[in-house]
């Protein structure tokens, strides 16, 4: 799954009165125009209702040239423009929006005094001809000096957005030389973030209206004004001019965003297809500059984008790579770590809260555990948050070892079969893109016989077990989840029911007012014969209130898994990391799991799941991306560290992070492959593209690529069937 992004963003045309002429101009105004301290103030309270996280700022160039804006702005209390761009930048910060601004050609000083309270800026450099008719009667247009601005950004250190128009009278061979222009500047200070690549539309001009109003007038209809005529300075443009100009950015500039406004044609999908990555900022009031143009919606966005492998996600204005004190003002930064933490990246360490992470405990702390003893809390963060690739070989090390001693060479797995029997949930966690509501048209629910053909399709396959899960229905009652185990068990009665996530236990716990230990034993006398260590995720209450706030506590979760094994259910324990929690919240995930089964002991494995973002509302809208593959495996091996000797089977989840990072994680401390599960919809809703369904005979391939013997496996791990390794040709 690829992942789109956009912004969503409220724009202030603070004043459009502009020192330029530029023929394809529709904004400008050589008349007074500037938006009041109030106005300012009443469009800020407009964007934060509107809920935009970026404010763009954009105005004409230089509007001082103007007397009466002069005098406005002295009356304001500003000596210039700058000075009053300032004051709105810092307002819509203390509304907690991250301001950008294109305020056009400036000189370095006064790009440092807008640095101090923007996240980003940026400046279209247009075009390389020096010499194109719409340019006539623009000085600041000229190439030399917009390229002057975007260099002296990068020397700033400033995020920067720029980019091309494309047909507004330029050579085909110019498009590209521009774009290598912007490629030598940004070579020297890395700090362009995205190139636009934008076709230029003709529009009528609008001579006394507000583009403003029309702007947000049609955002609000939805529909695009009347195409304009083409002027004889301008050329058509093609589809596959753009592609070029999609791939030639590309090749210039790998590490830089390709951006493609999607409301000046219908080929943001094959632009998206061709390689470009951004969508831009979908202002929630419309295109100032293209009024007649509204954007189309996210949710249309992404209805078009996801059947063909993409999943749209925000984005903030200043992109992740640049989200730290090196290219940042501490006061925009800290807006970001009080508003949108989530979009910083994992740097091995915490987001939201700075903590002293320390690295002296990880040569200690790795010893210790290879003995099996419990880590402190400190020691685990440490370890969770290493990035050194020599400490993280010894933790690698280090978990193969404990994994060899406690499981041995041989791979194991299970053959079973995933049962979803409806999505319909009330509970509405962030990070899942499984449960649905009851209207909802993704919607579904088996009825008997469906349920019933899936479990004969199981025993076909051979599977030895049936793990069951749903999202919590709201009509159903402790009867109904016996009775899909009944069901299960009068068609297959020698398969192993593993089934009911703690969460589910709880809403039967609910509704018939048993507590969990009585429940367990209806639930055992109708069949059940294990439980998924599910609804776990982080067990840290901080983490649940963020990402799952209706969803039961840790205390609860405890209580739950405590009772099934009680009852003499064994269960699995999973923890789903690689979102916003901290490695010490991690810390106390290990903490509570070790514990709890050094008092029962009823755990079979433990299960790590890296998060899958794509369809989700952390990873639509929390800037929440998919771990690596790295940060994976080192996770992996952290938690057999963890868990020393009280927990021997680690668990790889292919479904989450793929075969081939699975067989990998066989040198991660990990001695199990899962299920072959034969359906699997919770990954694969979320955005996962590793199949939902594995042969035996790909999981006995995947241990012997990683040189082990494999053996398939009961839910309550006895040996059915080994395969020993071939023997060498
Ligand atoms: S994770 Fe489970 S409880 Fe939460 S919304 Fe999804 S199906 Fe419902």
């Amino acid at each position: 799954m690829r992942r789109v992004t956009y912004s969503r963003n409220y724009t202030i045309s603070l004043s459009r009165t502009c020192q330029c002429y530029c023929k394809y101009c529709a904004f400008a105004t050589h008349k007074a125009h500037l938006y009041s301290p109030d106005e300012v103030d009443g469009l800020l309270g407009e964007a934060v209702k509107r809920r935009a996280k970026e404010l763009l700022v954009l105005t004409g160039e230089k509007p001082e040239v103007n007397a009466e804006v002069r005098e406005r702005l002295r009356a304001h209390g500003h000596d210039d423009f700058v000075s009053y761009v300032v004051w709105t930048c810092e307002r819509a910060l203390e509304r907690g929006l991250l301001p950008h601004t294109n305020l056009g050609a400036l000189s370095k000083e006064d790009l440092g005094r807008l640095r101090e309270v923007t996240a980003s800026q940026g400046l279209m450099l247009e075009s390389i001809n020096p010499d194109l008719i719409v340019h006539q009667g623009s000085p600041t247009k000229h190439p030399a000096k917009r390229l002057e601005t975007i260099r002296a950004a990068g020397e700033l250190r400033i995020p920067f957005t720029s980019g091309i128009l494309v047909g507004i009278g330029e050579t085909p061979e110019e498009r590209v030389q521009a774009l290598a222009a912007l490629a030598e500047v940004h070579a020297e200070h890395g700090h362009l973030q995205e190139v636009i690549l934008q076709n230029f539309v003709p529009h009528p001009r609008y001579y006394g209206a507000e583009p403003a109003e029309i702007a947000d007038a049609a955002q609000l209809a939805g529909e695009s004004g009347a195409a304009a005529a083409m002027p004889a300075w301008g050329s058509e443009i093609t589809l596959d001019d753009m592609r070029a100009l999609v791939r030639a950015s590309q090749e210039l500039m790998p590490d830089v965003g390709v951006q493609i406004p999607p409301n000046l044609s219908d080929w943001w999908l094959p632009l998206i297809e061709e390689g470009a990555t951004d969508l831009g900022g979908l202002s929630a009031n419309g295109d100032h500059i293209s009024p007649e143009h509204p954007f189309p919606s996210p949710q249309r966005m992404r209805k078009e984008l996801e059947p063909r492998g993409n999943a749209l996600a925000e984005r903030l204005c200043v992109y992740p790579q640049y989200m730290d004190a090196e290219w940042m003002e501490q006061g925009v930064l800290d807006t970001i770590k009080t508003a949108y933490w989530s979009f910083i990246p994992r740097r091995g360490s915490g987001r939201r809260e700075e903590r002293v992470i320390r690295r002296d405990l990880v040569p200690g702390a790795i010893e210790r555990a290879r003995d099996g003893t419990a880590l402190g809390e400190e020691e685990l963060t440490a370890l969770f948050a290493e990035t050194r690739p020599e400490a993280i070989e010894e933790i690698r090390e280090a978990a193969d070892e404990l994994r060899a001693e406690l499981a041995g060479e041989t791979v194991t797995f299970v053959v079973n079969r995933n049962i979803n029997v409806s999505n319909v949930c009330t509970v509405g966690c962030a990070f899942c893109g499984f449960g649905q509501g009851r209207r909802s048209p993704d919607a579904y629910e088996h009825d008997r016989d469906e349920f019933v053909r899936r479990v004969e399709e199981a025993v076909e396959f051979g599977a030895t077990e049936i793990c069951m899960q749903s999202g919590i229905h709201p009509d159903w009652a402790l009867e109904d989840y016996e009775g899909w185990l009944r069901l299960a068990k009068e068609v297959a009665p020698d398969i192993h029911l593993h089934a009911y996530s703690a969460m589910e236990v709880d809403a039967m716990c609910a509704t018939s007012g048993l507590p969990p230990r009585a429940v367990f034993e209806r639930l055992r006398a109708a069949g059940l014969d294990s439980t998924p260590g599910t609804a776990a995720e982080v067990l840290h209450d901080g983490v649940r209130e963020r990402i799952s706030p209706n969803k039961l506590p840790v205390a609860r979760w405890v209580e739950i898994i405590e009772a099934s094994h009680a009852t003499g259910l064994r269960s699995t324990v999973t923890v789903m990391f690689g979102h916003i929690e901290e490695p010490w919240e991690l810390a106390e995930h290990m903490r509570v799991v070790r514990e709890l089964q050094e008092r029962t002991g009823g755990f079979t494995e433990f299960v790590p799941l890296s998060f899958i973002p794509h369809h989700t509302l952390l990873g639509r809208t929390h800037g929440i991306e998919e771990l690596s593959r790295e940060e994976n495996l080192k996770h992996t091996a952290v938690f057999r560290l963890a868990l020393g000797r009280t927990i021997p089977s680690l668990q790889a989840s292919w479904v989450k992070m793929g075969l081939d990072a699975a067989t990998e994680s066989l040198r991660w401390g990990v001695n199990d492959l899962g299920g072959t599960l034969m359906e699997e919809s919770i990954s694969r809703l979320a955005g996962s593209q590793h199949g939902v369904m594995l042969t035996p005979e790909q999981l006995i391939g995947a241990a012997h690529a990683a040189g082990r013997p494999a053996a398939e496996r009961t839910t309550l791990y006895g040996i059915r069937e080994r395969h020993e390794l071939p023997l060498a040709a």
